[in-house]
């Protein structure tokens, strides 16, 4: 992996900007109704009692819990930029 073409800063903010085009990317398809019957992931069936439980759901439980792991690197991301500009 080539490191030093680019700086520093440079691929922070890419990161920043990346994820947080992620993130409007996640909320502006989140479906307001039914969920899917397949996991959008793998594709394995979604128990009707938890397309009840969680209206919109497009993951089994297994893919969520994934995507919940990587929403907390997210997070992460967030409050190292914030914490940057209480700083100021
Ligand atoms: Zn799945």
């Amino acid at each position: 992996m080539a490191v030093g073409w680019s700086r520093d800063g440079a691929v922070q903010e890419q990161i920043e900007a990346t994820v947080e085009s992620a993130i409007q990317l996640a909320r502006s398809r989140l479906p307001d109704g039914e969920g899917l019957y397949h996991c959008e992931e793998c594709e394995v069936a979604i128990p009707e009692a938890r397309r009840k439980a969680l209206p919109g759901v497009r993951y089994c439980v297994r893919c969520q819990a994934e995507l919940e792991k990587e929403q907390k690197t997210i997070n992460l991301y967030n409050r190292r930029g914030s914490k940057d500009s209480q700083l100021k």
